[in-house]
């Protein structure tokens, strides 16, 4: 691993004043040993840290960066919107438009906006609770919602990488009230029978099944097709028969995979959504929606109450909706483009190394699995995948300048600003990387 001394040193400071040295657990590097990179600028495909390497970025913030960092006209909304004052706790037009940007694109009618995916999805479970009556969700096994306490039962992304026995021993981890976890039901994704039977048992209690629209968060999993039935169709369809909800969250694949998300692929209208990443642009805004009718449960109309001090907050708004107007069909085909090349050279390269994956795609968002030797399809089988070559192929990039996510269960994210040249920058890298990965 190549020395990194300015990270080093903020890394220890760091783990002085926050817990594990970061504010998110995956960010601490530890599937795959080593010092996290402290990040000091960005511009396009292309991340700086502390020690002055400048990496190529495919991790995007996690998905928002789809138009590459720093874009300028984002900064420049940005920048004027902030010098006209930050927060206000007062309706504005920028919060206005966002708003509507999101309806235009997706099958909803109404959204609220607020701070983060995580209060997207506490919010839409206690929208489906208070139009339902009913308190029971359905959520997948390996589906990461955010750290909600009902959704952090069996979840993905860093929860999946954890390891520990202490956050094994409860089904949610610690924290989370047993009563509280009760009240969440469990599924294989993919798994039909599986969704049946919990509606067969408890379909009168089901407020809803709350799905991934497609997961990204065990690693991207593709929803299956049935008799020509989607899985999203297959699950509205059951949470209909049993007067329950179907929610999607699109907090990944929102305005990602499509201009709208997955909806815009598989055509089934959820009934409540949430969306956050692109729609914010870089800044900490995402939003639930839905229905006129079901919306207007919601306070100041409703009774099922909801609020935020930030809750539509001008820049972030600005921000979003200065990236969603940039986000045209010419942008998509660009991403799915070098996503389909890179893809392919990864295959390429580590079959020439004799070394056994699948990947997995949802359009700009991919992911590889690594010692996994036939189909992944559920949280169980993207466990097949080998923590140690992925640690291995995920060094020996970032060695050679290439920024991964530090997980199996994250996905890779292109932006915009990924073009030939970058993405030949990633290919001439994968050879290396598969060498390491096949030790
Ligand atoms: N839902 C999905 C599908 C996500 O991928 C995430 C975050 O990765 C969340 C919800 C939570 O969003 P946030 O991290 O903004 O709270």
């Amino acid at each position: 691993m190549q020395p990194v001394p300015a990270s080093e040193e903020l890394f220890a400071r760091a783990q002085r004043v926050i817990p594990g040295g970061v504010n998110s657990p995956v960010r601490a590097y530890r599937a795959v040993g080593g010092t996290p990179r402290f990040i000091t600028s960005a511009k396009g495909a292309f991340v700086t840290d502390a020690d002055g390497n400048e990496l190529v970025d495919l991790v995007g913030s996690w998905g928002p960066m789809i138009l590459g960092h720093a874009h300028p006209q984002v900064l420049d909304a940005v920048q004027a919107t902030a010098a006209r004052g930050t927060s206000f706790g007062a309706p504005t037009q920028a919060e206005v438009e966002l708003a509507e940007l999101i309806v235009e694109r997706t099958p909803i009618e109404m959204v609220r906006l607020v701070n983060s995916g995580t209060e997207a999805t506490m919010s839409v479970l206690r929208l489906a609770r208070g139009i339902t009556g009913r308190n029971k969700i359905v959520k997948f096994a390996g589906c990461y919602h955010g750290h909600v306490d009902s959704l952090l039962v069996a979840a993905g992304s860093g929860v999946a990488t954890l390891g520990d026995a202490a956050s094994r021993a409860v089904p949610a981890g610690p924290g989370v009230p047993d009563a509280v976890a009760a009240d969440t039901l469990v599924a294989p994704y993919n798994d039909r029978a599986a969704v049946e039977k919990i509606f067969a048992e408890h379909g009168d209690e089901i407020a809803c099944i709350i799905t991934e629209a497609s997961p990204g968060n065990m690693g991207v999993i593709e929803p299956g097709t049935e008799n020509g039935e989607h899985f999203n169709a297959f699950l509205k369809r059951t949470a209909h028969a049993h007067g329950a909800l179907f929610v999607s969250d699109e907090v990944m694949t929102g305005f990602r995979v499509t201009r709208s998300g997955q909806f815009g692929k598989d055509g089934v209208e959820p009934d409540l959504m949430t969306f956050g990443k692109v729609m914010g642009g870089g800044f900490p805004t995402a939003a639930f929606g839905g229905s006129a009718a079901h919306m207007l449960h919601l306070s100041p109309v409703g009774g099922v109450y909801q609020a935020g001090t930030l809750s539509g907050n001008p820049v972030a708004s600005v921000a979003g909706a200065t990236t969603l107007k940039l986000c045209t069909d010419d942008v998509y085909s660009h991403l799915d483009a070098m996503s389909a090349k890179l893809q392919q050279a990864v295959t390429t390269a580590l079959q020439a190394f004799g070394v056994p994956h699948v990947i997995n795609t949802a359009n700009s968002m991919f992911s590889v699995f690594l010692g996994a030797e036939s189909a992944v399809t559920n949280y169980e089988q993207a466990q097949t995948q080998s923590q140690e070559a992925f640690a291995a192929f995920f060094h020996s990039m970032l060695d050679q300048g290439i920024y991964l996510p530090p997980s199996g269960y994250e996905c890779w994210f292109l932006s915009a600003a990924h073009d030939e040249n970058v993405v030949g920058r990633v290919i001439d890298a994968l050879p290396k990387a598969a060498a390491a990965a096949r030790k």
